[in-house]
C-alpha cells in the first residue's frame, strides 16, 4: 500500500485528506489494490484553484532567476528520489522499473531545461510609424493553468506542463489520470522539498468526467493544458464555458516508412523499440509500417526476430525487462479487438498474438508484442489508435504511394522514415503531414525542440522554448513620447 499518499490532495502547499469517495488504484501486473484516491469534491477543486490564484501574482512577480532557481531545486529533489518515484510509477502503471526511473530523470531534465528558459522570456521594441511613437511588446504569464494528464507517461506529461507554466510565471492545478495518481502526488512531495511556494502547484485527484470536467468548467482558470485522447480533447473544446487559451496533445496513429535505400536491420530494430516500448501505449508509438516491396519479406523476418527478442516481465521483479504489464484491462481489450479485426480482414500473424504464459502473467494485463502483415486501410490497426502492443505492416511500390498511405489518417503526431538516400529522406519528410518526423531514428520528441500534433492530434506545443510560450501572453504597450524634450 502506498499509505503516505492514500486519499491525499495537495492544495495550497498542504497535504489534505480528500473528503470525496475513495477510488481504488491497482497494480496492473498483479491486480493488487495498492491504495486509494479521494475523488475531489467541487469545494476541493475550488480551493485548489483559489490557492493557485492567490499564489499567481507573487510567483509571476519573482525575478525569472528566482523562478529558475526554484525549478533547479525541483529537478534536484526529483533526481534525489528517482528510485522511490520509479517504484511508485511501476506499481501503478506497469512499465519496468528501469524505464520508470528513466522517465523520472527526464522529468528532472525538464525542470532544469525550463529553469534556464525562465530567464530567456523577453519581448521586443518595435519602431512606430512616426518617430514620436514606439511599441513595446512584452510577454506576461497567462495566469492559472488547469492541467489534465493521462496515465502512459505519468511523470513527464505532468512535467512538461508544470515546468513550462512555472517558468513562464503561471501557477497550476493538476488533475492526473485516475490510474496513475501517486506519481503525481510524489511530484507534489518533491515540490514541497524544493520549497516551491504554497499554491504554485496543486494536485486534485479523481475521475476525468467529474474532477477533470470541473477544471474545464471552472471560470477562474485561464488556460487548460490537456494531454489525452482526441475524443476527450474534442469534448473539452466543446464544453469549455469561456474563451481561453488551450493546448491539446492528443492521440496518434504513427507510420514508419522503410524506403528502398533503408538499412533494414536498423529499421527493424527501431520499429520494434518504438512499436512496443511501454507496451505500445505511447501516442508516438509506431503503429503501422510501410515497406518498399522488394524488401518486404526480409524486413518482416528481421522485425519478427527483433520483436521476439523483447523480454516481458512484472516490472518490479525484473527492472531491466523491455516490457511490463499494460496499464489496465481497457487498452488490452482494445488491442485484442484490433488484432481480431485485422485477422478477420485477411492480415497474416507474424509475431505474438496472445498473452505470455506462466504464473507471472496469470493475474496482470499482459500481451505479447504482436505484428500483423499484409494489412490494408480497411483494418483498424492502420487508421485508428490501438494504444497497445500491435503493429500492422504493408508493402508499397512508390514513394508517393508510401507518403499517401502514411498521411491517410485523421492523426498527425509523429512519423518515422528509414532511408539512406538523401533524396528519399527529403521527399518523404516534406510530404509527411505530421508535427514530428524522425529520420533513421525513433526519438520523435526531444526536450529542446517543439513537440506537437496536427489534425486530430491536437493544437499547441510542449518541449523547447515553444513549450513555455504556450503559457505566455503578448502585451503591446504603445508609447507616445514628447519629441520636444
Ligand atoms: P483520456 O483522454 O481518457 O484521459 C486523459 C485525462 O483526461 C485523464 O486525466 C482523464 O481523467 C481526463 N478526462 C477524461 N474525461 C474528461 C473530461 N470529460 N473532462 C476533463 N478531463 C477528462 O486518455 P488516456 O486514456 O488517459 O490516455 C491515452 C490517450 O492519451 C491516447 O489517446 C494517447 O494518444 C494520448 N496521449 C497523447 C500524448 C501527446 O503528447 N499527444 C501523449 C500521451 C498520451
Amino acid at each position: 500500500m502506498l499509505a503516505a499518499y492514500d486519499s491525499q490532495l495537495f492544495i495550497a502547499g498542504q497535504w489534505q485528506r480528500g473528503s470525496g469517495r475513495a477510488l481504488p488504484v491497482e497494480n496492473p501486473a498483479t491486480g493488487e489494490v495498492i491504495g486509494h484516491i479521494a475523488a475531489a469534491t467541487a469545494g476541493e477543486v475550488d480551493a485548489a484553484v483559489a490557492a493557485a490564484r492567490r499564489a499567481f501574482r507573487p510567483w509571476a512577480r519573482l525575478a525569472p532567476k528566482e523562478r529558475g532557481a526554484a525549478l533547479h531545486r525541483l529537478g534536484d529533489a526529483i533526481s534525489a528520489r528517482a528510485d522511490a518515484m520509479a517504484r511508485i510509477m511501476t506499481s501503478e502503471q506497469g512499465k519496468p522499473l528501469n524505464e520508470a526511473r528513466g522517465e523520472i530523470l527526464k522529468l528532472a531534465e525538464a525542470c532544469h531545461f525550463y529553469a534556464e528558459e525562465a530567464e530567456r522570456v523577453h519581448g521586443e521594441i518595435v519602431p512606430g510609424a512616426t518617430t514620436d511613437h514606439e511599441s513595446m511588446v512584452v510577454r506576461e504569464p497567462i495566469g492559472v493553468v488547469g492541467a489534465i494528464t493521462p496515465w502512459n507517461y505519468p511523470a513527464e506529461l505532468i512535467g512538461w506542463k508544470l515546468c513550462g507554466a512555472l517558468a513562464a510565471g503561471c501557477t497550476i492545478v493538476i488533475k492526473p489520470a485516475e490510474l496513475t495518481p501517486f506519481t503525481a502526488l510524489a511530484i507534489a512531495e518533491a515540490c514541497m522539498e524544493a520549497k516551491i511556494p504554497a499554491g504554485v502547484v496543486n494536485i486534485v485527484t479523481g475521475k476525468g468526467s467529474e474532477v477533470g470536467q470541473a477544471l474545464v468548467e471552472h471560470r477562474d482558470i485561464d488556460k487548460i493544458a490537456f494531454t489525452g485522447s482526441s475524443a476527450v480533447g474534442l469534448h473539452i473544446q466543446r464544453t469549455t464555458p469561456i474563451v481561453r487559451r488551450m493546448s491539446l496533445e492528443l492521440g496518434g496513429n504513427c507510420p514508419l516508412i522503410v524506403a528502398p535505400s533503408a538499412d533494414l536491420d536498423a529499421a527493424a530494430k527501431g520499429a520494434a523499440r518504438r512499436g512496443f516500448r511501454n507496451m505500445g501505449q505511447i501516442c508516438i508509438a509506431v503503429n503501422r509500417i510501410y515497406v518498399a516491396r522488394p524488401h518486404y519479406e526480409s524486413f518482416l523476418d528481421r522485425l519478427k526476430g527483433a520483436v521476439e527478442r523483447l523480454t516481458i516481465a512484472n516490472g518490479l521483479e525484473r527492472p531491466d525487462a523491455d516490457l511490463g504489464a499494460m496499464a489496465s484491462a481497457e487498452p488490452l481489450e482494445k488491442t485484442k479487438a484490433h488484432l481480431a479485426d485485422a485477422l478477420d480482414k485477411g492480415a497474416r500473424l507474424v509475431a505474438g498474438g496472445s498473452a505470455p504464459e506462466g504464473e507471472t502473467f496469470a493475474r496482470g494485463h499482459f500481451f505479447r508484442p504482436t505484428v500483423v502483415a499484409d494489412c490494408t486501410h480497411e483494418m483498424k490497426v492502420m487508421t485508428e489508435e490501438t494504444f497497445g502492443p500491435l503493429v500492422g505492416v504493408a508493402p508499397f511500390d512508390t514513394l508517393d504511394e508510401a507518403a499517401d498511405l502514411a498521411n491517410d489518417t485523421p492523426y498527425g503526431l509523429a512519423s518515422y522514415v528509414y532511408a539512406r538516400d538523401l533524396n528519399e529522406v527529403r521527399a518523404l519528410s516534406q510530404r509527411l503531414d505530421y508535427g514530428n518526423v524522425a529520420v533513421n531514428n525513433v526519438d520523435a520528441g526531444v526536450m529542446n525542440a517543439p513537440y506537437g500534433g496536427r489534425k486530430q492530434s491536437g493544437v499547441g506545443y510542449e518541449h523547447g522554448r515553444e513549450g513555455m510560450l504556450e503559457y505566455l501572453n503578448f502585451k503591446h504597450i504603445r508609447i507616445r513620447y514628447d519629441e520636444a524634450r
